[in-house]
């Protein structure tokens, strides 16, 4: 089997079979939310169909066999990602739950009037607006790390805003909007010695390579499991053991504590300070199934052919006239962001939506990245490892097939029969 042969991954994707207005499905919109692997919808069904109790309180046999799974999927993710002790490692319910408990509890008691938080032009609105209302709370002041035309950080820029002393900086490891990988190892690295905080969103990152935090010189690291072939409502947040002990709790009630009177509460250790109230636990069970099904995969042999998929996608689109790339960065994830001239970006997500052909359109939660752009948003294809050449090939013709409709006012009905 070739590199660029997804067959071996394809069938475990169970999705991949649907038709979507009687059309094979094209699911194009991994960045949204990935497909599942039957490994996470069984652990999933075994969860809920054998294996359902509550955790940590119980005095039985299936309370401590959930207990057991839980701690595991904690103690399985934190390998995955090269974390030595995994009571850094907090469930959340994603990737914005997890930047919105740094910005409360680290960030309202750390943070003061005129401390300047850095953050990127491209951000996810959930690594922008926690950090506003932070500001809000504080008299913090927000500054935006610029980036270059070609969806790139200004590192000049980014070298002078750091001259200035931050308190916080917030960034993205990749862009969901553009697909750009930022180097946050030396972005990182440079922050520190700068004596910032650091923050970083690995929400579009972890699903495309292997990270290891403990070579990043951040203090936390956000991601959420949907995005990796797990489940909804499940995510997590590192913190570095030294800020995560001197933080106060976000949120209280049950599991959170040590201890609980009418004179006092004391707080449990971590990571339990910061998991108030029953977990999603059969979400962090599927997470657990979705790391281990990649864990027995050829990761290289999948970023290979997800890079496959980005140039064929590239070079294919680039033939269809008024197709525009936005961004040219030169490390990408396999995501494709475009404009097609003369066309507006919901009619031409419809159109392709017609054809079995998932995507998404408009600012993809990055307002200040199109303001930048001087963009009302733009088209989305992102890749995962199941999706085949022919399948970015087959959005080229789509694409081709609506312009020429367009110039030759071919009827739609026409086109919509042919086999494109
Ligand atoms: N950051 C980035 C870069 C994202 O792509 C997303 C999801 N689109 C988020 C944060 C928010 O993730 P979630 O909705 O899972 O909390």
């Amino acid at each position: 089997m070739s590199q660029s042969d997804p067959k071996r991954w394809r069938r475990d994707f169970p999705q991949l079979s649907v038709r979507v207005h009687g059309q094979p499905l094209v699911y194009l919109d991994n960045a949204a939310t990935t497909l599942k692997p039957r490994p996470v919808i069984d652990a999933l069904n075994r969860f809920y169909k054998t294996g359902n109790a509550n955790v940590h309180r119980g005095s039985h046999a299936l309370s401590a066999q959930a207990t057991l799974a839980f701690e595991q999927a904690r103690e399985r993710l934190a390998r995955w990602l090269g974390i030595d002790d995994s009571r850094c490692l907090i469930w959340t319910r994603g990737t914005t739950e997890a930047i919105n408990l740094v910005a409360y509890s680290w960030g309202q008691h750390n943070l003061r009037a005129g401390d300047r938080i850095l953050l990127m032009q491209s951000s996810h609105h959930a690594n922008i607006v926690p950090w506003q209302r932070l500001a809000e709370i504080t008299g913090a002041l927000i500054e935006v790390i610029p980036l270059q035309a070609d969806g790139d950080i200004d590192l000049d820029a980014y070298r002078q805003l750091l001259s200035r002393q931050p308190a916080l900086v917030a960034l993205s490891h990749v862009s969901n909007a553009l697909g750009t990988i930022y180097p946050v190892a030396t972005l990182c690295q440079e922050a520190r010695d700068a004596g910032a905080t650091v923050l970083v969103d690995g929400a579009q990152a972890v699903p495309h390579f292997d990270v290891d935090i403990s070579s990043l010189a951040c203090d936390f690291y956000a991601f959420s499991g949907h995005k990796l072939f797990g489940p909804t409502g499940i995510g997590a947040l590192w913190g570095r053991r030294e800020l995560l002990d001197a933080m106060p709790p976000w949120q209280a009630g049950g599991e959170m504590i040590e201890r609980v009177s009418f004179d006092g509460t004391t707080y449990a250790g971590l990571p339990f300070k910061f998991e108030a109230g029953t977990p999603h636990i059969a979400g962090a069970i599927g997470l657990a199934a979705a790391i281990e099904y990649l864990s027995t995969q050829d990761r290289v042999a999948m970023e290979t052919h997800e890079q496959s998929l980005l140039t064929h996608a590239l070079e294919s689109c680039a033939q269809v006239p008024g197709f525009k790339a936005i961004a040219s960065g030169h490390q990408r994830v396999s995501l494709v962001s475009f404009e097609l001239a003369g066309h507006h970006q919901q009619d031409v997500a419809h159109w392709l939506d017609r054809h079995g052909i998932a995507v998404r359109a408009g600012h993809h939660c990055a307002m200040p990245l199109m303001q930048a752009l001087g963009l009302p948003g733009t088209l989305r294809a992102s890749f995962a490892c199941y999706n085949s050449l022919d399948e970015a090939e087959r959005l080229a013709r789509v694409l081709d097939a609506l312009v020429q409709s367009q110039k030759n006012t071919v009827p739609v009905a026409e086109l919509e029969q042919s086999d494109y």
